[in-house]
């Protein structure tokens, strides 16, 4: 798999928060629930340090519902 091709990976997962290593500081970041890594690295979807916490879980939701729609779209395609 190539590097571009590992990076759309990311868009196909669903999403959770990642805590900043302070305890009390007010940034999240975001990352797939199961590792994605390319070359012994992994790869975040928004680093920690530039992202509110709220902003983070809003963004996550709505990725994760999007998947879940997509999901069941796919579902009553191959129904149909
Ligand atoms: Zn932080």
């Amino acid at each position: 798999m190539t590097y571009e091709e590992t990076k759309l990976k990311l868009l196909t997962l669903p999403w959770k928060r990642v805590k900043c290593t302070q305890e009390t500081c007010w940034c999240a970041g975001i990352t797939t629930e199961q590792p994605v890594e390319f070359e012994d690295d992994e790869l975040y979807v928004v680093r920690t340090g530039s992202m509110y916490k709220e902003v983070a879980d809003h963004i996550i939701k709505i990725h994760n519902e999007t998947l879940i729609k997509n999901e069941s779209n796919k579902e009553k395609d191959i129904k149909k």
